[in-house]
């Protein structure tokens, strides 16, 4: 990676960030948020449409670790209107999801997130407590247990067929990024030569959010398991601040210790994304060159126009969407 794109992560300039949904792949950067779907006929349509951060608003959650709470909640909320966008475009559902069915979904996921992920691990490890009533020792424990669970959940999940095409796109929409990164040219032979794991990636971020969560809970003792339980959901925006601020350095910097501690987090993308057929590799390209400025598009050896017309149609049709997620801010 040379200094220059080095310099352009960490300026405000373009950082571009991506997902993979069904069939298809999200990318945003540059105020824009793409997402290309292979359709079942083999079409690339490319969805477009501009996001305003709600920090551009309120400049106060800008602030290191305020600004890693709205990232997560807002790449939350687009993440899961991209992935309804691709359901429908991938012929798996008849119409997307509308904003309360939206609501609902996250509400329900972020409950069995609560269970899973907090409820039975702090509950579990009352096990323990036979063998040591020290807080730090079952802190441990819980965080332990908490990793066992999202490992288990991870493969049990990577082994289903459907997701597996989806780990797919996740490792198409990496070598994008990391050739778009290293200053292209995005062509499918070029993007296909880059490694498929990414330091900045949403599983290494949970992995690091796991980790971050042993030593945020280890403040608060060990007090009954509703308070526990009641206590960790609260602080999860703490978490999840210095998680983002973790993650944000290691994406950018040379130091070994940091470099050390993303280790874990590249091994489970090995779990997290599979290698990419060229078919995927090209609806990963469409997506970013969607977001890209018309003077990088070029730079990145892409026709200059390239998505424009398959853009504008759909920039009519999402163009009042964006406007009621904006005011729904
Ligand atoms: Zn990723």
């Amino acid at each position: 990676m040379s200094n220059k794109y080095v310099q352009r992560d960490s300026g405000s300039c373009l950082m571009v960030g991506g997902q993979a949904v069904i069939e298809g792949v999200m990318m945003r950067g540059n105020g824009k948020v793409a997402t290309a779907v292979r359709e079942p006929g083999g079409r690339i349509t490319v969805d477009v449409h501009p996001v305003n951060s709600i920090s551009e608003r309120f400049p106060v959650l800008k602030l290191p670790f305020l600004r890693g709470v709205v990232a997560l909640g807002e790449s939350l909320v687009l993440g899961l209107k991209s992935l309804s966008y691709s359901a429908q475009m991938a012929g798996e559902e008849d119409e997307q999801l509308s904003d309360t069915e939206l609501a609902g979904t996250m509400i329900f996921a972020l409950a069995l997130a609560m269970v899973l992920f907090v409820a039975i691990p702090t509950g579990a490890a009352k096990l323990f407590a036979e063998i040591t009533t020290d807080p730090i020792a079952l802190n441990l424990m819980e965080g332990v247990l908490r990793l066992l669970i999202f490992l288990g959940y991870l493969w049990g999940i990577s082994r289903m067929k459907d997701i597996y095409r989806v780990f797919q796109y996740h490792g198409a929409e990496h070598k994008t990024i990391h050739a778009y990164e290293a200053g292209g040219p995005l062509t499918v032979e070029n993007v296909q030569r880059f490694p498929r794991l990414h330091p900045r990636c949403g599983t290494s971020f949970l992995l690091i959010v796991m980790i971050v969560s042993i030593f945020v809970f280890a403040f608060l003792g060990w007090p009954d398991l509703v308070t526990r339980i009641v206590s960790r959901i609260l602080l999860m925006p703490v978490v999840a601040g210095v998680s983002y601020e973790f993650i944000r350095l290691a994406g950018r910097s040379d130091n070994a210790i940091v470099g050390l501690a993303t280790k874990p987090g590249l091994w489970l993308q090995k779990l997290t994304t599979n290698p990419p057929a060229d078919e995927m590799v090209e609806v990963a390209i469409a997506s970013l060159a969607a977001v890209l400025p018309e003077e990088e598009r070029v730079r990145m050896g892409l026709p200059a126009k390239e998505t424009e017309e398959q853009t504008e149609k759909s920039d009519e049709a999402t163009e009042a969407q964006a406007a009621a997620a904006v005011s729904a801010e």
